[in-house]
């Protein structure tokens, strides 16, 4: 049983956000069996197919649809009282066997049933003492919160639900480019703003020689990562070590990465233009490097026309990495390969950088070029979920 979540304060457009979120549940769940799903009012009833189904997989899925608040494991089973009691104790043995407390709820949305809720809790609270002698009730903070749901066809039990993905359904806000390091902050920006509905297009920027296959290898399983939530991502390979040596050659030291970050951000752009992206994504986090200072972001930022998203611009890193965690890419993150953004670092950045001094530095440069030769040496990769 599935909760829908933020998107039941949409009005009239409701309906097509619920299709998008069914189109990417069933998507999701199609490796798995033929399901059923049963859509009323708030609740998502996903049926198993007969046969042997990988319940444990399903579950897994279900928890990274965006668009759901919750997600329970329940046993579907005749609207009869004798047939509740009968299956509770059963089905519910190894949630019970393990805690101390627990506690009945009862939610009927099919009036006529012969029972009221607090008759169904009660009832359903004795059989499961009598079942389980060390078991006790403790109606504030239980262990265990037995459900009990009396729908119109059929009744529903379980043992409380786990929160699900939240945001909005994949691909229902549109598309962005993400621009994905092998750090531990894009990733999480990319699964954030997937999370607001955004389609993702992701694109990384490689300077062979300096930095490996094995760090452009970190950046495809970190996008697996992410697509298990957000579906396929094309991601676009840019080849950045002429620029970069160019930028070497040519500009004052302490200006080098925030000249870099600007091209990067102008190559970015024009990758997204062509992909019909509306908007950019960064790792950026407000102060955490010396190109992530205020004045750092203002000077990158002149360089776009298009909105640039930065989700964790007000996030410690604490949070950030608990996040990654969660979504499994900090332990790829972590792997050691070096980023482009660490190739050619100044000694002394600049933290307070003047933008009339970057564009006299940048004039310096035949960007036409540069970005030309960038951009026809791109790669297209798929990274499906
Ligand atoms: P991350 O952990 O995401 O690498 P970071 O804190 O290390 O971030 P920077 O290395 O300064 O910060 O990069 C800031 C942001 O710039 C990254 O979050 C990412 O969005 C983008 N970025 C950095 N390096 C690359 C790259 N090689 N390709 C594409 N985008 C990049
Ligand atoms: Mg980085």
């Amino acid at each position: 049983m599935l909760k829908i979540g933020e998107l039941t304060l949409k009005g009239l457009n409701r309906r097509t956000f619920e299709d998008q979120l069914l189109k990417d549940l069933k998507q999701k769940l199609k490796p798995l069996g033929n399901w059923q799903f049963v859509l009323s009012q708030s609740t998502l009833q996903v049926i198993p197919p007969d046969g042997e189904i990988d319940m444990n997989e399903a579950y897994a899925r279900a928890l990274r649809v965006f668009g759901l608040s919750g997600v329970s494991r329940a046993l579907r089973c005749e609207k009869s009282m004798d047939v509740i009691l009968e299956k509770a104790p059963i089905y519910l043995e190894n949630d019970l066997a393990c805690a101390r407390t627990f506690k009945v709820e009862a939610k009927r949305s099919d009036k006529s049933f012969s029972l009221n809720s607090p008759q169904i809790c009660e009832s359903v609270g004795e059989k499961l003492l009598d079942a389980f002698a060390h078991l006790q009730v403790d109606v504030h903070h239980p262990d265990v919160t037995v459900m009990v749901e009396i729908r119109e066809q059929f009744a529903f039990l379980h043992a409380g639900q786990a929160r699900g993905a939240g945001g909005l359904p994949a691909g229902s806000a549109g598309d962005a480019a993400i621009l994905i390091s092998g750090g531990i902050d894009s990733p999480v920006a990319a699964w954030m703003m997937a999370r607001r509905g955004l389609r993702l297009t992701a694109i990384h920027f490689a300077s062979p020689p300096y930095t490996s296959q094995r760090a452009e290898d970190k950046v495809h399983k970190l996008l697996a990562k992410v697509a298990r939530y957000a579906g396929r991502i094309e991601l676009y390979v840019v080849p950045f070590t002429q620029t970069q040596e160019a930028i070497q050659a040519h500009c004052p030291e302490d200006l080098f990465t925030l000249i870099m970050r600007r091209v990067m951000m102008r190559l970015a752009q024009a990758i997204a233009k062509e992909h019909r992206c509306k908007a950019l994504i960064t790792g950026e986090s407000l102060g955490q490097v010396a190109s992530q200072t205020l004045q750092a972001l203002v000077v990158t930022e002149d360089v776009c026309q298009i909105p640039v998203f930065r989700p964790l611009i007000g996030m410690d890193k604490n949070d950030a990495i608990e996040i990654a965690r969660s979504i499994g890419t900090f332990d790829i993150s972590i792997e050691p390969y070096q980023d482009c953004c660490t190739v050619f670092t100044p000694k002394h950045p600049r933290t307070k950088p003047k933008l009339a001094q970057l564009q006299i530095a940048e004039s310096a440069l035949d960007l036409d070029k540069l970005m030309a030769d960038a951009l026809a040496g791109t790669r297209k990769h798929v990274i499906e979920s």
